[in-house]
């Protein structure tokens, strides 16, 4: 048999991606699946930004790129950052890349040893412990339940960090979980990470516009300013722009590490897409009403989904503070179902009742589920119908 490199044994496949996959099957032997696995929007790309990339497409910006993004590109990420956050870049400290998924993925590569240890606030998402293990170094859980819902205290981050401990993942709001840290508990956590240096922090603010808490939208480097010269800022407009096909993402941050990061992307990829590039500076420029009609949608169906959820016997589901994610509970359903966990649960639920959801455990929370609410009414109740229908 062909043998491969050591490093492909240490991870798998995403398995949010897989259930999309089985799913996708079942619909393709006519099955009639209500799928609610997804991780994107449910909404086209807004006109104005698929206007600007076709006009980019029709004045020839279609060569390569400097590799870490256009100065025009950089210019609208400093200008977000400014309007929305309240922080200055300049254009040395920002890299774009293929989606944040790159950015993440560099991240990993350019600050991260084989002796490191890496904190990772579980339920995660996927891809942050496997590019840690392609980077050689180690994931170090953190695990949370929904008493805190779902978010890590400042005692479990101080017990947790060695002198190995080289960074550590936030993503607020989480995906899964739906949950946003707010600016006191991001000031408890900074506490903490100011005793220990050596620490670089990577802040994953994929969801941030995707809220509906009642205080504003923070993160670490808002809560301690005195932070952001170890903190790096993942961003993208995947999420909030309804723009995952696009692939363009950006990190900011320290200019030694964010050379780093252009260094090694430019021996892998090179620039991202010409065209998304600009598409990315029309939606990060553009009017903001798109965004704001997306939330008020989102927020519309997680107050209707929530409340559905939690009349099914056996489903426990906090209200979540943003994202298109809910994470219920399903010890008592997996009790009902007789079902060993939540991975045989999930199964169940996709044969038995053509609802396709992601089991806990490929986020590190077994015993839940996550449901992605970016999809239309009719699929969000008729699933919950399809899962009471199975206990009846
Ligand atoms: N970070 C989080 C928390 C995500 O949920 C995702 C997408 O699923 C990403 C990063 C990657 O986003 P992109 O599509 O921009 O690569």
């Amino acid at each position: 048999e062909l043998s491969l490199a050591q490093r492909v044994g240490r991870i798998k496949p995403s398995p949010t991606l897989a259930v999309t996959a089985k799913a996708a099957e079942l619909k393709a032997q006519g099955k009639d699946v209500y799928s609610l696995s997804a991780g994107e929007p449910d909404f086209d790309t807004p006109q104005h930004i698929k206007d600007a990339a076709i006009d980019a497409i029709k004045r020839g910006v279609t060569k390569y790129t400097a590799v870490g993004g256009t100065p025009a590109l950089k210019k609208a990420i400093i200008t977000k950052m400014q309007r929305d956050n309240a922080l200055d870049y300049k254009p040395n400290q920002i890299v774009a890349g293929t989606g944040g998924k790159q950015v993440c993925y560099n991240l990993c590569q350019a600050l991260l040893n084989a002796t490191d240890e890496v904190l990772i606030p579980a339920p995660f998402w996927v891809s942050y412990p496997d590019m840690v293990l392609l980077a050689d170094a180690t994931p170090v859980f953190m695990y949370t339940t929904d008493a805190t819902r779902f978010k890590i205290t400042p005692e479990q981050l101080e017990r947790a960090i060695t002198p190995r401990t080289r960074m550590l993942w936030l993503n607020s709001p989480s995906n899964p979980s739906g949950m946003a840290y707010s600016k006191a508990e991001l000031t408890a956590l900074g506490e903490v990470l100011r005793k220990h240096p050596q620490i670089v922090i990577a802040t994953d603010d994929m969801y941030e516009k995707i809220l509906w808490t009642a205080e504003p939208y923070s993160n670490i480097i808002n809560a301690c300013p005195d932070l952001y010269d170890r903190t790096v800022i993942i961003h993208a407009v995947s999420k909030t722009y309804s723009m995952t096909g696009w692939r363009l993402g950006w990190a900011a941050g320290p200019a030694r590490l964010i050379t780093a990061m252009a260094d090694i992307q430019s021996q892998q990829t090179s620039n991202p897409n010409s065209i998304a590039q600009v598409a990315a500076e029309a939606a990060l420029l553009g009017d903001q009403g798109c965004v704001t009609e997306m939330v008020t949608a989102f927020k519309r169906r997680h107050d209707q989904l929530v409340a559905d959820l939690n009349t099914i016997p056996g489903v426990k589901c906090l209200p979540v503070d943003g994202t298109f994610y809910a994470f219920p509970n399903v010890d008592g359903l997996m009790t009902k179902l007789g079902a060993r966990d939540d991975l045989e649960l999930s199964e169940i639920l996709l044969q038995k009742a053509l609802v396709a959801v992601v089991p806990g455990s490929a986020f590190g929370a077994p015993g839940h589920i996550r449901l992605s609410f970016a999809t239309s009414d009719k699929v969000l109740q008729g699933s919950v119908e399809r899962i009471k229908a199975l206990l009846a």
